[in-house]
């Protein structure tokens, strides 16, 4: 099973993990049982936010994992206009709450807002304290984001950094990567499969990856996956509502394309330049 140290939250955890963005508009039955087989399969690390579903979606969570807490990497964040200092630690509490859980072990600021970055970081690291969050970090940070934050919090701190990263979208590999790997910062693609926009079948770049999985017996996502998280400071967390779909995720766990199989991907989905901005979804 390929697995990476998630950055300074001290924990080697695997490369893949759980979205859960919108779980709670479909089936609720089968959202829980999607997410109780990624968790049989090794896909621990289950990312939320208090956004998702005004905290359906934590409600959720809290359910599939009831009687499990301990096989789970829960991730959860606290929206920007909520994160004062007793903001934050009132949207913590709350998501606990949602969850049926007495401790996030990682908690995110979901994206910059109003408040300083300090005063964040301040309601972060009493909320560590108290044994409520056992890791924090953020969420759409590019690296200028990076180096004041770092300026406010100092080294070892801040956990990861998750950023929008897929195929077509390679943005964050120009800067981003390269500080959170001189910083020791776990970085975590969000939306891997491009939010529901996968290569299709019949494009160039899909006959690419549809090539590279035959030869590994393996899928197209498959391949995807294995290539976002082919550096060891890279996680990625798609979400799949279906138990088909996290089996097939899970199965990217199992295997390593090799040097010829990246060269062909950098070919066929080229990392283009450096934008002004960091994209966001
Ligand atoms: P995504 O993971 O790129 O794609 C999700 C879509 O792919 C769903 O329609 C899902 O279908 C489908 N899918 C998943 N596995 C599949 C498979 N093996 N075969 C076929 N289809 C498959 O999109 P995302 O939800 O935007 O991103 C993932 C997670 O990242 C979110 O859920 C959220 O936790 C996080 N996120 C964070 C931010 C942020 O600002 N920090 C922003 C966006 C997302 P089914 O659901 O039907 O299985």
């Amino acid at each position: 099973m390929v697995t990476h140290a998630f950055g300074h939250a001290g924990r080697e955890i695997p490369a893949i993990g759980q979205g859960t963005w919108y779980i709670e508009q479909g089936e609720r039955r089968e959202a829980i049982a999607a997410l109780r087989r990624g968790l049989d399969l090794g896909l621990c690390h289950i990312d939320t936010a208090e956004m998702y579903g005004d905290g359906r979606s934590e409600a959720i969570i809290g359910e599939a994992i009831a009687d499990r807490r301990n096989d789970a990497f829960l991730v959860s964040k606290v929206l920007p206009h909520n994160a004062s200092k007793s903001g934050t630690r009132a949207a913590c509490e709350r998501s606990l709450r949602h969850l049926k859980t007495d401790r996030l072990d990682c908690y995110l600021l979901h994206w910059r807002g109003p408040h300083p970055l300090a005063e964040t970081f301040a309601a972060f690291e009493a909320l560590k304290a108290e044994g409520k969050i056992l890791s924090w970090g953020v969420s759409n940070f590019d690296e200028d984001d990076l180096d004041e934050a770092l300026a406010a919090a100092g080294p070892g701190a801040i956990a990861c950094n998750q950023v929008l990263y897929h195929l077509r979208e390679r943005a964050i590999e120009h800067a981003v990567i390269p500080w959170c790997e001189r910083h020791g910062v776990a970085v975590t693609a969000y939306s891997p499969f491009g939010h529901d926009d996968f290569p299709a079948s019949g494009s160039a770049g899909g006959r690419v990856l549809a090539e590279i999985a035959a030869a590994h017996g393996a899928t197209a996502r498959q391949v995807a996956l294995a290539f976002l998280t082919r550096r060891p400071s890279v996680f990625a967390i798609p979400k799949a509502g279906k138990v088909p779909h996290v089996e097939d995720n899970a199965g990217a766990l199992r295997f390593v394309l090799t040097e010829g199989d990246l060269a062909r991907i950098e070919t066929a989905f080229p990392r283009g330049r450096k934008p002004h901005a960091l994209p966001m979804l």
